[in-house]
């Protein structure tokens, strides 16, 4: 018989490229999405799996909701990817994204240890656990210094899932990815907008330089796609665990930046300083960037880079697409998809 997986999250970025891999594996995949007053479906339906899943209600702060799709369908593996995923905003509402992304998680695991004990539960936990680093690179032994609600609540996640292992004996995977990104990365992370708002001014949609915070953090970026075959190997392993996921490569937003405008014939200088710098195109003396205070954050996360060695020796995995393939990726879609 087919295996059967349930995804919750499956409206975001990884939930689509998690699916369509599923699906190429021959599970049968439960699609857990929140109801909502627009249409959230538009990445899998441009993954072309829109009808290939079953889609369930679900919400992470609905306990009786949770009990009863876990005790109706028992699946042989959960894959938690639902979230309040965006760092920003966890200032903003500290509270709600506490009770989804750490709460949340709790009533998961719960729900599988009393109504489906069997599920291999995987959840998605985040290099900014990490936070400000104590270590360069991160490893899975190295300490978690959280800097914002969001990573406080993906921490107390990540432990509830190694306690529920150790204590119920529940088989529940931590993937410690970092930043992974795709042209179907939400509108808000910077990637996204950066090539987004770039594909805008190269085709001429837009004449408005794009306003940015810090472009001096750095982030290990990876791709969506990649990533998702280790959420799977993760539960496919002998035994549960936490992995780091990265690529081992570092870069700052100013890198990016650079490496886009690459393909919209920009080439960008800077000028000024913190929050008064701008990036000018060279070529025809406009301005492309404008630093904005408005995007810096309380406290920043000023530089991640993982060590996925742990990945690579025991599930054989390494990351398939670079830096420079990624940005390209993105921007040649974004290109694309303004022009239409
Ligand atoms: P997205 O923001 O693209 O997707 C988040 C998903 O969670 C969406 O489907 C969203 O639904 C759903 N969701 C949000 N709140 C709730 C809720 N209360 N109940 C049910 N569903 C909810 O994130 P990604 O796909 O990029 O990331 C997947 C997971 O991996 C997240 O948990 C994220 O925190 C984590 N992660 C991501 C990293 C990355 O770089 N992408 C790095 C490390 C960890 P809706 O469409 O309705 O909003
Ligand atoms: P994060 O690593 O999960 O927070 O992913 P983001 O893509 O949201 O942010 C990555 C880094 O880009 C952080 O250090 C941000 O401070 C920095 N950044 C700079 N300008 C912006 C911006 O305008 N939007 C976002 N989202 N991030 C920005």
């Amino acid at each position: 018989m087919n295996k059967s997986a349930m995804i919750s999250g499956i409206t975001g970025q990884d939930g689509g490229y998690l699916a369509k891999f599923l699906l190429q594996k021959n599970y049968t995949v439960y699609g857990l999405y929140r109801r909502a007053s627009n249409d959230t479906f538009f990445r899998l339906k441009e993954h072309e799996i829109f009808d290939k899943i079953t889609l369930l209600d679900f919400d992470l702060l609905e306990f009786t909701n949770i009990c009863r799709v876990i005790r109706k369908y028992q699946p042989d593996e959960f894959y938690n990817l639902a979230a309040q995923s965006f760092v920003s905003a966890s200032w903003e509402e500290p509270l709600y994204t506490t009770q989804a992304d750490g709460m949340g998680v709790l009533y998961l695991l719960e729900a599988i240890r009393e109504f489906s004990p069997k599920t291999k539960f995987y959840q998605a936990s985040t290099s900014e656990m990490f936070g400000k680093a104590v270590e360069i690179p991160q490893t899975e032994k190295t300490p978690f210094y959280p800097r914002s609600p969001y990573a406080v609540a993906k921490l107390m996640a990540h432990w509830a899932c190694v306690n529920y292992r150790e204590s119920f004996n529940i088989f529940s995977c931590s993937g410690i990815l970092f930043n992974h990104e795709s042209p179907m990365r939400g509108e808000e992370f910077v990637t996204r907008k950066i090539t987004l708002h770039l594909a805008k001014l190269y085709n001429k949609l837009t004449d408005a330089p794009l306003k940015l915070g810090n472009l001096d953090s750095k982030r290990d970026w990876g791709f969506a796609g990649d990533y998702v075959e280790m959420m799977w190997k993760m539960l496919q392993n002998d035994n549960p665990d936490n992995y780091v996921i990265a690529t081992g490569e570092t870069h700052s937003i100013r890198d990016f930046i650079h490496e886009v405008s690459r393909y919209c014939n920009f080439d960008i200088e800077w000028q000024g300083n913190n929050e008064n710098e701008k990036g000018i195109d060279k070529k025809s003396g406009k301005t492309i960037i404008m630093v904005d205070k408005q995007f810096f954050r309380p406290a920043e996360v000023d530089l991640l880079i993982g060590n996925a060695v742990k990945a690579k020796e025991i599930l054989s995995w390494e990351p398939k697409v670079k830096f420079n393939d990624l940005c390209k990726m993105m921007i040649l879609h974004d290109i694309d998809k303004t022009r239409k």
